[in-house]
């Protein structure tokens, strides 16, 4: 057997036999693994429909298509790329086609929830950009107020709203407000979210206002690994400049996502993007998003009910965010006890933090990749308790060994899709 094929086996093992509770994880469908594989793996396609650098483009033209239609109709938008290779550098396509290097962008603090593609000071970009920072509340939710004087005393090419960790519904009217005053563009980063709203369960920010947003493919979404650069066709005159005029937004992004910082588009996961987005359109998706949201109502109970402190005292997605503050845990401590016992989740910096990031003082766990799973509500409390008796267990090896055998049985109730 190749060495590679044991590895993949191994991994599918792994997969199998875990709890996978990481909140930006899930499992892709048959369709959209095999899509991936297919003959659309060997074409050049640099270029954009009907005008390609390379001959032999009749298919790609109709599939990229398809993956584009079914993207706006979905997410309500004028425009969507479906190049970029993944969530990171889509972001940074939309910051170079928007602004010039030392332009401002208003977004949230890192340790609030953000991305590292947000401005990260380990990241190219962040020395590229003006990258300023709002925060939350002591209670986890957005200090709108500041966001407001932020907006008029820096007047931001754009505000950023969205993030990696934050697990309220968000209030993009009240963004919409403040960047009406400052002329900025507004980008929502629904990187985690975008199934949710794809089935209508969470708010649009096309229906609020937003100029434009970036979803990754493979989150609660579960296409392949990529992402989709969603805008407006009619962009106002949000900067300040009358020469400066972003009236064809969609232009600026096409051109920043290639030639600008990509060549050949990867039409293999083009094409299972278009898979998913049409499974997005379902019922059964819909069902499934609704499932996912119910899970985390479920967790985020059963845990505050075990006498866990949580960020915002609860959650309106997918996620939940534990916060060890005052406990003698901490969300590296979390994640690796829970590790031991067969369960995947993130540690996480809470909203002003006491500890370092590499030691931070919460953990993230979300139910998207569960939930895809078959995970219903009964199991969603048994899974709660697994995760209270292995942070209860002190380390205590017998109890951990216990509960990864029950880990171990449990998973085999709910084969990978
Ligand atoms: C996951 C994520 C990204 C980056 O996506 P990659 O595909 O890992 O590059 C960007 N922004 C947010 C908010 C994310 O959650």
């Amino acid at each position: 057997m190749d060495e590679v094929q044991r590895l993949i086996d191994a991994e599918y093992a792994r997969q199998q036999t875990g709890i996978e509770l990481i909140a930006s994880e899930n499992y892709q469908s048959p369709a959209v693994l095999k899509a991936q594989a297919s003959v659309f793996a060997n074409k050049y396609a640099e270029g954009y429909p009907g005008r390609r650098y390379y001959g032999g483009n009749r298919y790609t033209d109709e599939l990229e298509h398809l993956a584009i239609d079914r993207a706006k109709a979905l997410f309500h938008c004028d425009h969507a790329n479906v190049q970029a290779l993944s969530g990171a550098n889509a972001n940074l396509c939309f910051y170079t086609a928007v602004m010039k290097p030392g332009d401002t962008i208003l977004g949230m603090d890192l340790t609030h929830g953000g991305h590292l593609t947000h401005g990260a000071p380990v990241t190219f970009f962040s020395h590229v950009f003006n990258f300023q920072r709002y925060q939350t509340l002591p209670t986890g939710e957005i200090d709108f107020a500041q966001v407001r004087q932020l907006a008029r005393d820096l007047r931001p090419q754009v505000i950023l709203a969205w993030f990696s960790a934050y697990p309220r519904e968000l209030e993009y009217a009240k963004f919409a407000e403040i960047a009406q005053e400052s002329w900025s563009i507004l980008y929502a980063d629904i990187s985690h979210i975008g199934g949710f709203i794809a089935a209508g369960l969470l708010k649009n920010p096309f229906d609020e206002g937003f100029h434009a947003a970036m979803t990754t493919t493979h989150k609660s979404l579960r296409g392949p690994r990529g992402a989709l650069l969603l805008s407006q066709g009619k962009v106002s005159n949000p900067l300040k400049k009358p020469e400066d005029t972003l009236e064809n937004l969609p232009t600026r992004i096409d051109r920043a996502v290639f030639p600008w910082f990509q060549g050949g588009p990867h039409m293999h996961t083009i094409a299972g993007i278009a898979i998913a987005l049409e499974e997005a359109t379902t019922p059964a998706f819909r069902q499934y998003a609704q499932q996912a949201l119910l899970n985390a109502q479920i967790l985020a109970s059963d845990l505050q009910a075990y006498g866990y402190q949580l960020v915002t005292g609860g959650t309106d997605n997918h996620m939940v965010i534990l916060d060890f503050t005052w406990t003698g845990l901490d969300g590296a401590s979390a994640e690796e006890l829970l590790e031991s016992i067969g369960i995947s989740t993130s540690k996480s910096t809470i909203p002003n933090d006491p500890n370092p990031p590499f030691r931070p003082s919460g953990l993230r766990i979300g139910t998207p990749a569960m939930t895809t799973r078959g995970v219903k509500e009964s199991w969603m409390h048994h899974i709660a308790t697994f995760i209270h008796q292995a942070l209860s267990s002190g380390g205590d090896e017998t109890i951990l060994t216990r509960l990864q055998a029950e880990v171990t049985e449990f998973c085999t109730l709910y084969p990978l899709p």
